[in-house]
């Protein structure tokens, strides 16, 4: 019988033999609209992005959410307030080696309305 060694490794293992892997951007990440609402941790908050494609959210500043607006090609600058960017790739998981942007699919939607208090 002719086996054939399938070797399960984990990330860290595999970085090991193949550098650092990225995150897998497997583009059916769910957003949590509790942490998407949560108020913000830095002082220079003004929104949040959340990535669809690796399950990313990071609260964005100033020049973030302006290079944000000139990726979706908008002429002048939304109102954040209660919004949030989805994006379907990001820094941590999207390809910047063709020259490409990070930021893919960009749209700026309306936070989720949280049940509760
Ligand atoms: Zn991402």
């Amino acid at each position: 019988m002719i086996g054939v060694n399938k070797i399960d490794m984990n990330r860290s293992e595999k970085a090991k033999w193949i550098g650092e892997v990225k995150p897998k951007n497997s583009g059916d990440h769910v957003i949590d609209p509790e942490k998407l609402s949560a108020p913000f941790g830095g002082n220079k908050s003004l929104s949040r992005f959340f990535c669809s494609g690796c399950g990313n959210m990071v609260e964005i500043n100033n020049p973030t959410v302006k290079h944000l607006v000139a990726v979706m090609n908008l002429r002048t600058m939304p109102n954040v307030t209660g919004k949030y960017f989805q994006v379907g790739s990001c820094p941590n998981c999207g390809t910047s080696s063709t020259g490409g942007p990070f930021f893919t699919g960009v749209s700026l939607r309306d936070l989720p309305a949280v049940s509760g208090q």
